[in-house]
């Protein structure tokens, strides 16, 4: 399984399997996010979803949903604050 360094948790980590996006973004997160974050950011997708009541059929619905994620997934450089949680594997 090929592996990357995530820029999210910084650890060589297995990359996502299967495609997140289409397109540049969908590539930019293979290269920089591992699957335990894009999993992680999946059961937060769902409380954003759900805290917006974002409705898929609306593209700036889906506008919101990517920056959320980009945020999320601290694609745009490091959070003003710190991520949720403790990371999936603490020793
Ligand atoms: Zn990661």
């Amino acid at each position: 399984m090929p592996k990357i360094d995530c820029i999210r948790c910084h650890r060589t980590a297995p990359t996502i399997d299967g495609v997140t996006y289409p397109g540049k973004l969908g590539e930019e997160l293979s290269a920089k996010i591992c699957a335990d974050c894009w999993a992680e950011w999946q059961h937060a997708e769902v409380m954003v979803i759900n805290e917006l009541r974002l409705n898929f059929m609306d593209p700036r619905s889906q506008e919101i949903l990517v920056q959320h994620m980009r945020e999320f997934l601290c694609l745009d450089g490091p959070p003003s604050r710190p991520p949720p949680g403790p990371p999936p594997e603490a020793p």
